[in-house]
């Protein structure tokens, strides 16, 4: 009992239940922002038309009348279109992978 500090005692269970810092906290919003900007669809698909179907990668999915069959766009994109997506891909996963350390 006489070891027993009250005040550390406190002073360690704040810290434990603070949790990250405000910095940090930021820090990764920023990150996740970058990120969905990345790989967002509008990005990734920039210039491509999409398809028709309910599950389009390109366009999002859709409501109402919308055919409903697999989406190829990304099949039948051309040489170049693959090309720069992979680039894209690749991209953000670079600058993701610096970013962690
Ligand atoms: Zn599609």
């Amino acid at each position: 009992m006489g070891d027993f500090n009250r005040g550390q005692l406190h002073e360690r269970l704040q810290n434990e239940q603070e949790g990250p810092s405000r910095r940090e906290v930021n820090r990764l919003r920023a990150e996740n922002k970058r990120l969905r900007e990345c790989f967002s669809r509008e990005y990734l698909f920039d210039g491509w038309e999409g398809c028709s179907n309910r599950d389009c990668i390109v366009t999002g999915p859709k409501k109402g009348v919308a055919t409903n069959s697999t989406c190829t766009c990304v099949q039948d994109a051309s040489r170049v279109q693959r090309s720069i997506l992979g680039q894209k891909l690749n991209a953000a996963l670079a600058n993701h992978e610096q970013e962690k350390e």
